[in-house]
């Protein structure tokens, strides 16, 4: 099978007529495309025999990549749980029925949030790149205990960009590479890692035009590098220096929108004046780059009548991370991309992922006082808030569709923080590495076997929201999570049943009935919010059509967005005043099995979402302004122990999240080969197919070696692992918690100093 980036059918299996069946709309879950896709089950009910993109979903209409068309691997690989698992004094494990587990969680919480407060109950996780309803009812769990601090994998690469996004735009923004005349990727290869719509169907729309250009700013040459107009293979790590040397240079030789830049954005002489004292070639050099090329794609981005942008882990888990997404809008602020066809906007949200306005208020984690941005506490101090004596620590976790054994910097930290607290409760489809610490582990029910959608809803000007239903019904011994955190909510005596067959009775009548009464009840019963999202699947849920209980936290959510979208709503056809239209689109996302457009907009209407006081773009971040004046003429820090850049966890062909647990889903790059530059290679007497250590300040790990062309010298990099399969190498017994953004907090997974030798 060869990535095509159109619409691809799988041919692996010939079905016979008997066990052919129809093809049911879902969705790809391996990244926030979400792609829609149509799969056909074998005659054993439970094999994914064919799986095709799915021409009816509005947003993909058919496309997917190479590893949507594998997803059996991820529904029938590996080794499923199917019975809750209590831990035994000797770390063993034992099954017990779900009635049990469920009673003994909740007392076990209970426990907890009694003896040390609520707060001392710490959740992680709530959701993947498709499976995002079930982070509603595991907050609920959460904060029906008392539970304040919580994070995810979010604040392992986003809280970066979210706060200069907070600082700037008072909102989050997105590209338009549809439409753009200039598409800049920075530390990004959508080839590979997508993030947009018909990623490799754009990239080769943008390579093909003349009067389109792409810029790409990555160390390697990657396959998306290798369409480029403008490479910058910047040195690892002075990422920062190129983009500033992007912007000073648009200063420096006058090419700003200057009517626009006046009209609409606040801070700039400030901002200006400190790019006029930065030495563009010196900075070029830095990065070990031509000043030309440089200055090149600088005045390529000024003539350009509209420039998307698109920064991801390789600057946001790199160095100076922070600093560079700072950076790279101050790129395209100042040549005037923001609110118009082909440049940065502001989506619609169904369920905004980050709240509207300053997403860093002050709050700081209880024992480490790390930034507590858009909700999260920085994934690298969640060990420091746990192996301390500190009164405020964290004693309990919820751990639900996350891995932080395996997932977050330094694994062995990790586990030992695991192991330290009173309880871990894990919900997961397999025993993880997370599992395998502990207390109890309960069985969840697949991304395929219950209702489930994503909330990375960005495209634009029509937005599109997909409720998938479960295409196959639980595996035996197993729960979809909103009945799983109902359980345990209910098991800990926080609602009131005859409340609930009250609500329930009203909702089978009608739900405008239901609206009522259920605002009404919430608003006398101020103290069961924490838990609203179990009250609806309760009440609400099992009048659902389609047996879709675990939409009914979409009805709240349909509602919030026709109250705050009425016209980008009605635009999309949905029609109704008022609650009509919250019901109306709650009532389309129900009907609608491959997924709806629920809003449309023009380009303009970004200017009216912007979050700012005044409505202008505020350039100025005063903690960057400073950043930016520290950034060393020497470059970067360099220790001549670990001469080479590690960059841990890179996106391949068969490399994805990290949900997959069977090897054989790879079909190229079983074990996940560490890639070496040529002049690397032979300086270090490495050959391809052959083994290496490689060895950072955490620890030192063997692996396969893959000579690699499209690496630069000095850079050598890594894949995921499977971690429990054994099929490759877990980057992050490898990585630091202490390596991290000193503003963000994020990892600096993409720049791990290493050394490499050959093992003979
Ligand atoms: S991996 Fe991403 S781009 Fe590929 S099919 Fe899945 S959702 Fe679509």
């Amino acid at each position: 099978m060869t990535n095509t980036g159109t619409i691809v059918a799988d041919t692996s299996t010939d079905p016979t007529d008997a066990d052919v069946a129809a093809y049911a709309p879902t969705a790809c879950i391996l990244c926030e495309c979400n792609c829609g896709i149509e799969v056909r089950l074998g005659g054993d009910g439970r094999t994914f025999d064919r799986i095709r993109g799915d021409k009816a979903h509005p947003a993909s209409k058919g496309y997917t990549c190479e590893k949507a068309l594998r997803l059996n691997h991820y529904q029938n690989g590996g080794e499923r749980l199917t019975s809750p698992m209590r831990r035994r004094e000797d770390g063993t494990y034992e099954a017990i029925d779900w009635d049990t587990a469920v009673r003994e969680v909740a007392e076990a919480f209970a426990r907890v949030r009694d003896t040390y407060g609520g707060e001392s109950i710490f959740f992680y996780g709530g959701g993947g790149q498709g499976n995002h309803l079930l982070g509603a009812y595991a907050a609920a769990t959460f904060r029906g205990f008392g539970g304040r601090y919580r994070s995810s994998a979010l604040a392992q690469e986003k809280t970066g960009e979210f706060w200069v996004n907070g600082e700037m735009f008072g909102r989050g923004v997105r590209g338009d590479f549809e439409h753009c005349e200039v598409a800049l990727f920075v530390g990004k290869n959508p080839w590979q890692s997508h993030g947009m719509p018909h990623a490799r169907t754009t990239l080769k729309e943008i390579a093909r035009d003349p009067q389109r250009a792409m810029i790409v700013i990555d160390p390697r040459r990657t396959e998306t590098a290798e369409m480029a107009d403008f490479h910058l293979a910047v040195r690892p790590g002075t990422d920062a220096w190129c983009l500033a040397a992007l912007a000073a240079t648009i200063v420096q030789e006058g090419l700003t929108a200057g009517e626009w830049v006046r009209d609409h954005v606040a801070g700039t002489d400030e901002v200006c004046a400190v790019l006029r004292t930065i030495d563009v070639d010196a900075f070029a050099r830095v990065c070990d780059l031509d000043p030309q090329l440089v200055r090149g794609a600088a005045r390529r981005i000024a003539a350009a009548d509209s420039v998307a942008v698109f920064e991801d882990l390789g600057v946001q888990m790199g160095l100076n991370s922070t600093l560079c997404s700072w950076l790279e809008k101050l790129v395209w602020v100042l040549t005037g991309n923001f609110g118009k066809p082909g440049a940065q906007f502001i989506p619609t949200a169904m369920v905004p992922l980050v709240a509207a306005g300053k997403v860093y208020t002050g709050k700081t984690s209880p024992v480490a006082g790390a930034r507590i941005i858009s909700g999260l506490v920085p994934c690298n101090v969640v060990s420091e808030e746990i192996l301390t004596d500190h009164p405020r620590r964290y004693r309990a976790m919820l751990v639900d569709s996350g891995n932080p054994a395996h997932s977050l910097a330094d694994s062995n930290r990790m586990r030992e923080a695991l192991r330290a607290l009173d309880l871990l409760v894990v919900i997961d489809v397999a025993m993880t590495e997370t599992a395998q610490e502990a207390h109890y582990v309960l069985p969840a029910a697949s991304q395929y076997e219950k209702f489930e959608c994503t909330f990375f809803n960005f495209e634009f000007p029509g937005n599109v929201f997909h409720l998938r239903r479960p295409l196959l019904d639980p595996l035996p011994g197993t729960l979809p999570e909103p009945e799983i955190h109902a359980r345990i909510v209910e098991a800990a005596g926080l609602l009131n049943p005859d409340d609930m067959a009250r609500l329930r009775g009203l909702a089978g009548e009608s739900r405008l009935a239901f609206g009522a009464a259920f605002l009404e009840y919430m608003g006398a019963h101020p103290e069961l919010g924490a838990v609203a999202p179990v009250i609806l699947y309760r009440t609400l849920g099992p009048t659902l059509p389609h047996g879709a209980a675990a939409a009914a936290v979409l009805w709240n959510a349909a509602h919030r967005c026709a109250m705050t979208y009425p016209d980008s709503v009605r635009a999309a056809g949905i029609e109704g005043e008022g609650l009509e239209l919250g019901e109306a689109l709650f009532d389309a996302i129900l009907s609608s099995p491959s997924g709806i457009t629920f809003s449309v907009d023009d380009h303009e209407v970004s200017w009216t979402r912007l979050g700012t006081d005044d409505g202008r773009i505020h350039l100025v971040v005063a903690e960057m302004m400073d950043e930016l004046t520290r950034l060393s003429p020497d470059g970067p820090p360099h220790d001549p122990s670990f001469p080479l850049v590690l960059s841990a966890g890179e996106r391949r062909s068969f490399t994805a999240n990290t949900i997959f647990r069977d090897r054989t889903w790879r079909k190229k790059d079983e074990h996940g080969a560490l890639r070496v530059a040529p002049a690397d290679a032979a300086a270090l007497g490495l050959v391809d197919g052959g083994r290496a250590r490689v060895t950072t300040a955490s620890g030192s790990v063997e692996v396969m070696v893959e000579v690699a062309e499209a690496m630069r010298a000095g850079h050598v990099s890594l894949p995921n692992g499977f971690g429990i399969d054994g099929a490759g190498v877990s980057p992050n017994e490898l990585t630091s918690y202490l390596h991290r953004d000193e503003f963000a907090g994020t990892p600096l997974h993409k720049h791990v100093p290493a050394r490499v030798e050959a093992v003979t």
